[in-house]
């Protein structure tokens, strides 16, 4: 009879969590997406954020229901006497959800993120940060961002952001550097396990594809770099594949039509991972 009641039990676990919670929050997410999106915040992205004012049309309706349920889902927190602002939220959010809508939604195909889900808060400081990633490391690294996830203790995962680098790089294309789309791609890099630089695709031969030529392209930086050349990808990305990726995706969107001819393999993974052509932006 216990056995019995234990096993009802974990079954009614089982049933809420996979399939009533879920249920829940698809119906929230709906709602949400279906507000209509306020117009003062198309004016303010158009005028903020370049990637948003170069966005076709019909990608950027889908844009505004992944902002929405963005905003709805995580929670931003200033730190040392930073105020948030929605303008601030709008930045974050229009960029980071660049990487989640797609050409021809493909329902074959896995999802590539389920809207961040083990990231809950974005803390934006004023500058660069002083961090030390270990409690007894001596010397402070400098940041403009950085990327976890909380799988391990919930849905709690955070970002950190440099927000004089997030404003800069939002309406500045021409750096080259975007921190919004680096660390949010470390979380899809992060979302099923520890980052490698390979991401979760939806069979074998894809990932061994991707594999191969991302090592090649990190590998091909990483002479450039030693020989003192000038490259597209941000010598950055010589730290290790990890690295490669975030900032492989930042040229991605940025410097789109340089990647598509000097490194078209690695724009055409780009491309087929993103379900993204942002060369005929
Ligand atoms: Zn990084």
């Amino acid at each position: 009879m216990f056995n019995f009641l234990f096993l009802l039990v974990i079954v009614f676990f089982i049933i809420v969590y996979y399939f009533v919670l879920p249920a829940k929050i698809g119906q929230k997410r709906k709602e949400i997406s279906n507000n209509s999106f306020p117009k003062e915040w198309v004016l303010f992205l158009t005028e903020n954020v370049y990637l948003y004012k170069k966005l076709p049309s019909q990608l950027k309706k889908q844009l505004h229901s992944y902002i929405q349920i963005f905003l709805a889902e995580k929670e931003f927190i200033g730190k040392d006497g930073i105020k948030i602002t929605e303008e601030m939220k709008l930045i974050v959010a229009s960029q980071a959800c660049l990487l989640l809508i797609e050409n021809n939604p493909n329902p074959v195909e896995p999802k590539r993120s389920n809207y961040f889900p083990y990231l809950k808060y974005i803390y934006i400081y004023p500058d660069r940060i002083a961090h030390k990633n270990k409690p007894y490391q001596e010397e402070y690294n400098i940041l403009l961002g950085q990327s976890s996830v909380g799988y391990k203790s919930g849905k709690d995962g955070s970002i950190l952001f440099s927000w004089a680098d997030v404003l800069r790089e939002a309406n500045n294309p021409q750096y080259g550097d975007n921190v919004v789309l680096h660390e949010f791609t470390h979380q899809l890099d992060q979302e099923f396990g520890n980052a490698t630089g390979t991401p979760r695709l939806s069979n074998l031969e894809k990932t061994l594809v991707w594999q191969k030529i991302f090592r090649t392209e990190y590998d091909n930086l990483c002479d450039a770099v030693s020989k003192g050349k000038e490259t597209i990808i941000d010598s950055y990305g010589t730290q290790n594949p990890i690295e490669f990726f975030a900032v492989a995706t930042e040229a991605f969107f940025l410097k789109s039509r340089l990647l598509a001819v000097y490194h078209p393999l690695l724009y055409e993974q780009l491309s087929q991972y993103y379900h993204l052509d942002p060369v005929i932006w």
